[in-house]
């Protein structure tokens, strides 16, 4: 081979005028003596045999975890970067005590400043954690701000055009006994909600399905099916009152504010007006999925019962129904999935109805059976 310098693989980067601005891969070795820096022999740089007392050192690289060697007078200093742990070992300990001291100065700096680093951390992170557990708290008391100052209009326009979409899909029944008895029942709670700023619309739709609900707005759906199984018209009152007041409660206002986000929701209470057409759109598809928070359903069943109570009406009928489906545990009771009847709200609006004083109830002008024979099938004559 002919070479008097072995090939030896770099381990460290070398920086000096001469050389590239990112630095040369360089081969260092320590002996007793001192430092060689040996270099690729392709580039004819040689190598350079360096006494420790030529040498400064200091700690560098982004951590702070390399050692600087440099040597040379300004403006022709030379600098080697040692990354390897066990390279930096070796030199430490076969540097003289005077260069390391230099050294050992620099790396409890470097120690202080990462500690002062950590701590302000520390403190950014607990401020940013303090925040969030604020926001979190003030979240419902932020939402239900927003939620007030959502003009009525709005509410209904956003209501009217899902309740009408629903309709067209879903066409209600016009009239018969069904019609006139969701009529009279919904005229006598909405007569007993006192200061009521809704005109509350309750249409009567043919369908399998036992379900109803409420739009913002004051729109509520009835399906035939419920009032086919429901054993009275108290029942059927129950139902409604707890619609209603999810809509009284502005229920939908809040899940929708929180979906949006609060900042969206109060751009546009501002006045962003496209913004309202752009989500009027989505709100309007999304209201007939809509599924209110447990603390929203126990709110609406104790103002509901509270409202029949007022209304004259046996509350007790909202309880019985609701038993009564859980029991039958039968497919197309839709209500039921949005309105488990758990034993927790079983004994809640047990709890309700015991603490409200006894009042006779008033009995409505129809006849509960004479609604159920208009909503049978008609039989077909073979
Ligand atoms: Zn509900």
């Amino acid at each position: 081979m002919g070479s008097a310098t072995a090939p030896t693989s770099p381990n460290a980067l070398c920086f000096s005028d001469g050389l590239p601005s990112t630095g040369l891969p360089c081969h260092v070795e320590i002996s007793a003596d001192g430092l060689t820096v040996r270099f690729d022999e392709h580039n004819g740089l040689g190598e350079v045999n360096l006494p420790f007392r030529a040498l400064s050192v200091s700690a560098g690289g982004l951590n702070h975890d390399q050692l600087v060697v440099r040597w040379g007078t300004a403006p022709s200093t030379q600098t080697v970067y040692l990354k390897d742990p066990s390279l930096i070992r070796t030199f430490r300990s076969a540097a003289p005590p005077e260069l390391m001291k230099e050294l050992d100065a620099t790396a409890a700096a470097v120690r202080r400043a990462r500690s002062r680093n950590r701590m302000a951390w520390g403190i950014t992170a607990g401020a940013i954690g303090a925040l969030m557990m604020g926001i979190w708290f003030s979240m419902d008391l932020l939402v239900g701000w927003a939620v007030d100052r959502i003009p009525l209009d709005w509410e209904r326009r956003i209501g009217e055009s899902a309740y009408q979409d629903f309709l067209i899909q879903h066409p209600a029944v016009k009239d018969g006994p069904a019609v006139a008895a969701v009529q009279e029942i919904s005229e006598r709670l909405i007569a007993h909600i006192p200061g009521n700023p809704y005109t509350f619309e309750v249409a009567v739709v043919k369908s399998e399905v036992v379900n109803a609900f409420a739009l913002p707005g004051g729109y509520v759906v009835v399906f035939t099916a419920l009032l086919q199984q429901a054993e009275n018209a108290e029942e059927v009152a129950g139902v409604l009152s707890h619609e209603l007041n999810h809509v009284l409660e502005r229920h939908a206002l809040q899940r929708i504010v929180k979906q949006l986000g609060l900042v969206t929701t109060v751009g546009i209470i501002i006045g962003d007006q496209q913004g309202l057409a752009r989500v009027m759109k989505q709100i309007g598809v999304e209201l007939l999925s809509l599924k209110f928070g447990r603390s929203q359903e126990t709110e609406a069943d104790v103002t509901g019962l509270q409202l029949l109570h007022r209304s004259h009406i046996d509350p007790s009928g909202m309880v019985t129904f609701f038993q009564r489906m859980t029991q039958k545990e039968r497919g197309g009771v839709e209500w039921l999935s949005t309105h488990p009847m758990s034993a927790g709200r079983a004994q809640r609006l047990e709890a309700e109805i015991a603490s409200l004083p006894k009042t006779a109830a008033e009995p409505f002008t129809f006849k509960w059976n004479t609604v159920q024979d208009a909503l049978r099938p008609v039989a077909v004559r073979g």
